[in-house]
């Protein structure tokens, strides 16, 4: 595309001669950017405010991309609350069936248990009649008597095991329910996210696009200082003049600068961040 700052940009030797005498460039220790290297179009009759609203028109678009990406960052988090509570839910259920398990086994056994002792009880039932020694008929009665307690305790545990069994058998349609809904809700609400998040990256496949166009409109070496403040500073390469304070790193801004900055002829650099410094069109 043709590069609408072409005809500032070839006048160098105009802006050179416009320039202010400055004090010797100072070069920012970060981006290693100084006053002096910023391009001069303030001499030039037309175009100067051109590459400042160049500017200002990317630093919103790039505003606008990192909301977008801020924004994009939820997604997954919400993807994955959503799967907790369907495996918190399912977890419930799954500690409440290896419980009925184990006591239907527990219970099993103790049934075994139980036929066994009814099978002792018959055989001295059935020794009783050939026993002929009145010792011996007493201590085989008490036989019987001591495994009959034994087997009635065993019922009792029985009994204690299938009301625990009955317990848990009624809260289990409730914790089922609460995995269907949990399902229910997370695929509803996928979808939501789903077309959320399609509507969040087609408008930043937008920016990205209208972005892409600005920053080509740009000559090379503003356009690479841009993007090089750009990486290191939280995405924010220019910054508006707020309050008279850089709008990225709220340093107070000299007067000197707060004058420079009302010519609009050129991005002023921040002494505290290095960030492209603006006074916005509204603050005119
Ligand atoms: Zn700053």
């Amino acid at each position: 595309m043709p590069n609408r700052l072409q005809g500032a940009t070839a006048s160098g030797r105009i802006a050179g001669a416009c320039r202010r005498a400055a004090p010797g460039p100072r070069t920012h220790p970060f981006t290693g950017m100084s006053v002096e290297d910023v391009p001069v179009f303030r001499c030039m009759s037309t175009g100067m405010g051109e590459l400042l609203e160049h500017l200002w028109a990317l630093r919103g678009l790039d505003e606008e991309v990192a909301t977008l990406h801020a924004a994009l960052e939820r997604f997954p988090e919400q993807r994955r609350a959503l799967e907790q509570r369907i495996a918190d839910e399912r977890g419930r259920l799954d500690r409440l069936k290896s419980r009925l398990g184990a006591l239907q086994l527990g219970r099993r056994q103790i049934e075994k248990d139980i036929e066994a002792l009814a099978d002792q009880e018959r055989k001295f039932q059935g020794q009783l009649p050939a026993v002929k020694k009145n010792e011996e008929y007493t201590a085989l009665l008490k036989e019987i008597a001591t495994t009959k307690a034994k087997r009635s305790d065993l019922e009792t545990d029985v009994l204690v095991r299938l009301e625990e069994e009955e317990e848990i058998q009624a809260q289990r349609p409730g914790i089922e329910a609460a995995v269907k809904t949990a399902e229910h809700d997370a695929a509803e609400r996928t979808r939501q996210i789903d077309a959320e998040e399609q509507v969040d990256r087609a408008r930043l496949a937008e920016l990205e696009a209208e972005r892409k166009l600005q920053i080509e409109g740009l000559d090379a070496v503003t356009r690479g200082r841009y993007e090089r403040i750009r990486a290191s500073r939280d995405a924010r390469a220019v910054v508006p003049i707020l309050k008279g304070a850089c709008g990225g790193c709220y340093r107070a801004q000299p007067p000197q600068v707060m004058q420079e900055a009302r010519r609009r002829d050129r991005p002023l650099v921040c002494d505290g961040c290095g960030r492209m410094l603006i006074l916005p069109p509204e603050a005119i």
